[in-house]
Parts: structure tokens; C-alpha cells; sequence
């Protein structure tokens, strides 16, 4: 497919009756806070979403870093399908069980090494299958950050991966990333058998790029061209909200 062809499908709905949606929440549908204690969903947002799962008949999913408890709390009172610590935990179907297997035992002692390590102004976020170090309100500690998580990691390297988003510095279990969310969930209604578009906005969603891409679906990037450059991109959450409503219309 060449690139016009790949951006035509932003302004052509007629074939997205059979689209799965694969949404990263922060940065892609909601601003990006100073905490991500902090983050909310903007007026009209649940509505939106609720709509296009209805019409997509359940084929949507939140797949973010954070855990899906913290997606439901900013998407209340919608309990969608996804996938939260970048793949560690999966819910198929709405409202449904999730599948929270138990991390592996390195990611304790990687914790304990990170929040005793720490500088003042790095905030630590322990999720249990991912660490996040998020220096978004100092950002000049970022090699300091980056470099005490590499040493905090150093040890159990074998058991996890240090991945650098935009202001924080992630360690993540190996095995476990976006990508494998969107595997397996396509493997079982109601996404079996969809054409995937997933809508990123940082690194970590370039494994989510490339399993949709694999099946012959859609990649849209969110912000600007510091990673997968190319393809279809929307500007912001803003214009995401925006297209995703347009999405809401054509489909109902
Ligand atoms: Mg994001």
C-alpha cells in the first residue's frame, strides 16, 4: 500500500463497519497531565467511545501502560475491553473478567532497587509488571533517571526491559507488550476476523503498530514524527476525539 493510500483511510469510513479499534489512552484520547494521578477524560469522550463499541459490535479496546483499574477509574463508568500494563492484563469483552496474571518475582526486587534510588522529583510508579519513573514535572533529571534504572534493572535484566516514552522511563517484564495484547485479543470475538487500527502516540505503541500491520490493518500516529514517521497521524488527542466522533457518525 502506498502512503496516500495508507492516509486515505483517515477520511474513508466505508470499510470501518469491520474495523477493530485499538486506542492507547494517554496522549492518544485524553491530554497528557503533569500526573498521571492527575489525568482525566474530557467532557464528551465516553459517549463517544460507548457509541463506536456498540457499533463496532464490543470490537474496541483501551490498551495502555496504566492498569486497568486506573483506565476504568478516568473512563467511568465504562468498564471497556483492553489491555492495561501494556499487555500484562487483558479484558475481552465489556464490563468482563480480567485476566491480571501474577508478575514475576524480579519485578519486587527491581521496584525496591528503583524507589530507593530515586531523585527527588522522579516520580515512581509501581504497577506490578511495569515500573514507571515519570520525570515530566523536572525534566532535567532525565539522564539521571536514566541511568538509576538501568542500574536498578542491571541485575535481573533477564526478567525485564527499560523502555524510554515521552518523560519517563518504563521497565517492563519481557515477554509482555502491545503488540501480544493485540494478538490476543484478535485471536477471539468479538475482534476475530476485524480489520485492526490501532492509534498510538509514543514508543511503547510501535509494537502494537507493527501486529496490526502484520494483519493487514491500520497504523495512525498521534502528535508529531519523533517515531514511526510516515502513515496516517492525527495531531493530538484533540483531533483524535474529533475523528473518532466523525468514526461514531458514519457508523451509526
Ligand atoms: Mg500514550
Amino acid at each position: 500500500m502506498n502512503v496516500s493510500a495508507m492516509i486515505a483511510m483517515l477520511d474513508d469510513f466505508s470499510r470501518a463497519a469491520d474495523w477493530a479499534l485499538f486506542l492507547d489512552l494517554d496522549g492518544t484520547l485524553i491530554d497528557i497531565a503533569s500526573e498521571p494521578a492527575k489525568a482525566r477524560a474530557p467532557a464528551g469522550l465516553v459517549p463517544v467511545l460507548e457509541g463506536l463499541h456498540r457499533s463496532l459490535h464490543g470490537a474496541l479496546a483501551v490498551v495502555s501502560g496504566r492498569s486497568l483499574d486506573d483506565v476504568d477509574r478516568i473512563l467511568q463508568p465504562l468498564k471497556l475491553p483492553g489491555a492495561g500494563q501494556h499487555g500484562a492484563e487483558l479484558r475481552r469483552l465489556r464490563g468482563g473478567r480480567v485476566l491480571r496474571p501474577r508478575p514475576p518475582s524480579a519485578m519486587r526486587r527491581i521496584a525496591e532497587r528503583v524507589i530507593a534510588t530515586m531523585p527527588e522529583g522522579a516520580l515512581v510508579e509501581d504497577k506490578g509488571h511495569s515500573i514507571a519513573v515519570h520525570y515530566r514535572r523536572a525534566p532535567h533529571l532525565k539522564r539521571t533517571v536514566q541511568a538509576r534504572v538501568a542500574r536498578a534493572l542491571a541485575p535481573d535484566r533477564r526478567e525485564a526491559h527499560v523502555l524510554h516514552g515521552k518523560m519517563v522511563a518504563e521497565v517492563k517484564t519481557n515477554g509482555i507488550d502491545k503488540g501480544r495484547a493485540v494478538d490476543a485479543l484478535m485471536a477471539l470475538p468479538p475482534f476475530r476476523g476485524r480489520v485492526p487500527v490501532f492509534l498510538g502516540d509514543d514508543r511503547t505503541d510501535e509494537d502494537g503498530f507493527a501486529a496490526v500491520l502484520r494483519r493487514g490493518g491500520h497504523a495512525v500516529r498521534v502528535g508529531d514524527d519523533s517515531f514511526f514517521p510516515g502513515g496516517p497521524c492525527l495531531a493530538d488527542p484533540d483531533a483524535v476525539r474529533r475523528w473518532l466522533g466523525a468514526l461514531r457518525n458514519a457508523l451509526d
